[in-house]
């Protein structure tokens, strides 16, 4: 039998069984031996009873002396009770709903229970303890928990994990042994041995480093390739540099801060060298980042290239489409633009359009990958909110050109250390200020009770001439969750200001309907817009002064942050409510943060010690591998050690076509199957 066959090849798991390994997306053998433990039980040591302390969590093994169940309260749910002893002393063991037990206990056998232990009046009790049959090999020792899910029990995953050890042999070294060696690391099947079942601490220990270290080594020598092929592209394009901004960023309204003209400077002396510019421009909400795309837009059109600008929704992509068609006018440059929801007549003129170059900017959103679409001379390429896109959605929209330059724009700013492990492929530019004027948005949270004076707060906004957002976490009711809707509450504020402009706008909504509405609200005839958050990104409506949000406990820290960012975009004292019913100590400190502080950084850092990478990242990065162990947070020095070694294996031997590191080579195209660039 192979590691790559199904899970159903194990004695014992049919199809259901299989659908339930599936949820935890364990389908083959292999997939057990990567699923590791949440946790572990340490029971090597028997307690002797009469040893047991208050709040000991301890294995006993005894026999039980007495047992009987009675009912409790008026529903009079059964309790079962034992008596158990080991000869040192007696403990009491307390099951609740669980008479049926009575049935297949005996006495005379030894059982095992693990559990804490409690104190009650003089003596000592273990309410629900994990208990068993006593038996040395399969209930001694360092146990594995794992995380499980409907249909599946810890001693299942527990006895389908010991089979799948027999396979560890199966599974190549993949590390070259001189780096192992220099790191100290223990071997891969060791790890996989022992980080499921270790005979000691020191060998959780020493797995879990060594598998650390390979998710991290195998995410950055990805990258770095990456970033390597890019740098070895031949002949990227030189941009003119005749061609200079002061015509274009004079007609601007405003000036530039200090900081968008040095992240320009950077970008202007990339793309006029021969490499490919791939840089990454960070900067918070607000910080004027498309002003920056447009002026490298501007150069690259200018020098007889085309350029294509890819926001993540579509909402975006329009607003995009509208300032820049404005901001270009006096230049006479030709901007189109190509979403999903196009007519077919209107699709095919532009791309006809795009391919004789007729237009010479094109905005839009995923439909820009397409195959039909096909530029007469692409020579720059901007994605808008990166953290929304992959990499492959990037790099498919790049083939496009001939190794055109590449601008990434994110508004999550991500502390330098995790920029350089998330976007190891690109160079970065850091716009660290924002434009002069902007008032700090004030934060407040409301429960419930406090609802009406938000509302009174919102209609006194709008009569001083401001519009405001309010967003809900659903489009539409849902019988399983508790949360409002932006339909139901569509209703309730129609009633509640009859006298002014509400619109609705969500995601399932017709595109005409959508632009017809935001539309009405750029213009300011409509004053209050309730939405989910497709407004999340990007939209820019400055005299919008309030954003209220409803069931904020239901978002993610930097998601309120980039919803707050929607306001205090222009001289205007801005306000954010937030609406929520949230009692957890965590939603209760993510509100404080709010409060707080409104800058980015700190936020996002907050945000990744409060949820995690995996979903800090995974959930969007889609492409980028998950991790299971690693956390970026805690492994900084890890990685740091991780980042010298990939690189210098990347010196050694780019391509990995040294025999010795075939089987790494295989590792990273299975890891990264689906990130085109990264096969190598
Ligand atoms: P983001 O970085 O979030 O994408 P935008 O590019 O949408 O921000 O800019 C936010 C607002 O700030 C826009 O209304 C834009 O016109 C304005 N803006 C950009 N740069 C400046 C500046 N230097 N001075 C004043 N306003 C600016
Ligand atoms: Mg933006």
């Amino acid at each position: 039998m192979s590691i790559k066959n199904s899970v159903t090849m194990i004695k014992g798991i049919g199809p259901k069984k299989a659908s339930a390994l599936a949820k935890v997306k364990i389908h083959s053998i292999e997939d057990f031996l990567y699923y590791y433990p949440r946790d572990y039980e340490d029971r090597r040591q028997i307690k002797a009873i009469g040893s047991l302390c208050n709040e000991d969590t301890a294995l006993i093994r005894g026999k039980i002396i007495r047992l009987f169940s009675s009912g409790y309260g008026y529903t009079k749910k059964s309790i079962l009770k034992l008596l158990v002893t080991d000869g040192t002393g007696e403990i009491e063991v307390l099951f609740f709903h669980s008479a049926y037990l009575k049935n297949t206990i005996s006495k005379n056998v030894d059982y095992g229970f693990y559990g804490n232990v409690s104190s009650r009046g003089s003596g000592l009790q273990m309410v629900h303890p994990d208990f068993f049959k006593w038996d040395e090999e399969e209930t001694t020792g360092i146990l594995p928990i794992y995380p499980l899910t409907q249909g599946l029990t810890q001693g299942e995953m527990r006895n389908w994990q010991r089979i799948a050890q027999d396979f560890c042999q199966q599974i190549p070294e993949y590390l070259p042994l001189d780096l192992i060696r220099r790191n100290r690391l223990c071997s891969l099947q060791y790890a996989l041995e022992n980080i499921h079942f270790p005979e000691d601490l020191q060998r959780i220990k020493e797995a879990k480093y060594r598998l650390v270290f390979d998710e991290l080594f195998l995410l950055q020598f990805g990258l770095l390739s990456v970033k390597n092929q890019l740098n070895k592209l031949p002949n990227g394009i030189s941009f003119s540099k005749n061609i200079q901004s002061e015509d274009f960023i004079e007609k601007l309204p405003y000036e530039l801060t200090v900081a968008q003209k040095r992240v320009i400077e950077e970008i202007y002396k990339d793309m006029e060298s021969k490499k490919v510019m791939s840089r990454l421009i960070q900067g918070d909400v607000g910080s004027g980042k498309t002003v920056v795309a447009a002026t490298a837009i501007y150069k690259a059109i200018n020098s007889g290239y085309q350029a294509v600008l890819m926001a993540p929704t579509e909402l975006l992509a329009r607003q995009h489409y509208k300032s820049l068609k404005q901001a270009f006018q006096p230049f006479d440059i030709h901007v189109g633009l190509l979403t999903g929801s196009l007519g077919i007549k209107e699709r095919k003129q532009v791309l006809t359009q795009v391919k004789t170059g007729a237009i010479q900017l094109l905005i839009g959103t995923h439909a820009l990958i397409q195959p039909s679409v096909d530029f007469y001379r692409l020579g720059l390429v901007i994605t808008d909110e990166q953290h929304r896109f992959g990499v492959n959605q990037r790099d498919l929209l790049s083939r496009k050109g001939e190794n055109p330059d590449i601008l990434v724009m994110t508004a999550t700013p991500i502390p330098r250390t995790l920029a350089v492990i998330l976007y190891g492929d690109l160079d970065l530019s850091i716009i660290d200020e924002m434009p002069p004027g902007r008032k700090q948005t004030i934060t407040k949270t409301f429960t419930e009770s406090g609802r009406e004076k938000a509302y009174e707060f919102v209609r006194r906004q709008v009569a001083d001439g401001h519009q405001a957002y309010i967003v809900a976490p659903l489009i539409e009711e849902s019988i399983n969750v508790d949360a409002k809707s932006a339909i139901q509450l569509y209703k309730e504020l129609g009633n509640k200001f009859s006298n002014l402009e509400i619109r609705l706008l969500h995601g399932a909504m017709k595109q005409e309907e959508k632009d017809r509405i935001m539309e009405e609200f750029y213009s300011g005839q409509v004053h209050i817009l309730v939405s989910t958050v497709v407004i999340e990104v990007g939209i820019n409506v400055p005299n919008a002064t309030v954003m209220l949000i409803e069931n904020a406990e239901r978002f993610g820290l930097s998601t309120l942050h980039q919803l707050r960012g929607r306001v205090g975009r222009g001289g205007e004292q801005s306000y954010c409510i937030l609406i929520t019913e949230g009692k957890t100590r965590m939603s209760k400190e993510r509100a404080a943060i709010l409060e707080k502080t409104d800058n980015g950084f700190v936020i996002a850092e907050k945000d990744l010690e409060l949820r995690g990478p995996g979903e800090f990242f995974g959930v969007r990065q889609h492409g980028i591998p998950e991790f299971r162990l690693a956390d970026l947070a805690k492994h900084i020095q890890i990685l740091e050690t991780v980042r010298e070694e990939a690189q210098n294996l990347l010196e050694q031997d780019p391509d990995l076509i040294h025999k010795n590191h075939q089987n790494l080579k295989n590792k990273i195209n299975i890891t990264f199957k689906n990130i085109e660039t990264l096969s190598i």
